[in-house]
């Protein structure tokens, strides 16, 4: 049985992901940067609340977390590193190490540069990633307390899983990333496809998350960088567009 995985735009421009283990009926909710309306639709789905799953730190991943634990008695499990500001952490987690919702299991993969102890859970069976703010579809997070050697590395782990993992990232940001993509790639055939693609579901304010490696690979210009140097030069660039 594979995660029934639910996406929640909360915020300005967040996803917040409420995970369904149907085999135990357990249920986990990724980033919840807000309680209310993670609140009312957990309430509507009736299920309660069992892990909130934290990929760092700031406050528009974390900001619901004491008042989701207060109303559901649910458990936190985050990043080890960022132990200290993940508000009511019960579980810290560090790269390799295996999360268990219910019989559904997540291998931790650290994905440091946004901020230094990101992680990322990655739950092979149901071929899904969540990774917060390390890769975006088509972008990569801002450095905020890494350096473009450290994101590029985390990118190299993310893009070794399997072409078909589904990457569900923390932003809708995809748009402004495109234009960005086209600008330094003009001539990739498949990444002008997906930007007409992209135009019509924003279009339609539509969600163009989830992605998948596969299509990051050939299109994610920050996936595309060979070097440490090439990532950096691209995140300088995009830094100012
Ligand atoms: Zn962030
Ligand atoms: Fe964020």
């Amino acid at each position: 049985m594979t995660l029934e995985i639910e996406l929640l735009p909360i915020l300005s421009d967040n996803y917040c992901f409420i995970l369904r283990e149907p085999e135990q009926g357990i249920t986990g909710v990724v980033d919840p940067g807000t309680d209310g309306p993670v609140a009312t639709r957990l309430d509507e789905l009736g299920n309660g609340l069992d892990w909130i799953l934290i990929t760092h730190h700031h406050a528009d991943h974390t900001g619901g977390n004491l008042a989701l634990k207060e109303r559901f008695g649910c458990r936190i499990a985050g990043p080890a590193a960022e132990a200290a500001r993940v508000p009511g952490i019960d579980l810290e987690l560090r790269h390799g190490d295996s999360f268990r919702l219910g019989a559904e299991t997540a291998t931790i993969i650290d994905t440091p540069g946004h901020t230094r102890g990101h992680i990322s859970f990655h739950f092979p069976d149901s071929r899904a990633l969540f990774c917060g703010d390390a890769m975006f579809v088509l972008g990569c997070g801002r450095l905020f307390e890494g350096d473009a050697a450290m994101m590029f590395a985390s990118f190299a782990r993310l893009l070794a899983l399997d072409d078909e993992t589904r990457v569900y990232c923390g932003h809708e940001y995809t748009a402004s990333n495109a234009r960005f993509a086209l600008s330094v790639d003009a001539g990739n055939a498949e990444l002008q496809a997906r930007g007409r693609e992209i135009s019509e579901l924003r279009a339609k304010d539509q969600p163009t998350v989830p992605s998948t490696i596969g299509r990051e690979r050939a299109t994610n210009p920050f996936a595309r960088a060979a070097t440490a140097a090439e990532f950096g030069r691209l995140r300088k660039l995009k830094d100012q567009f």
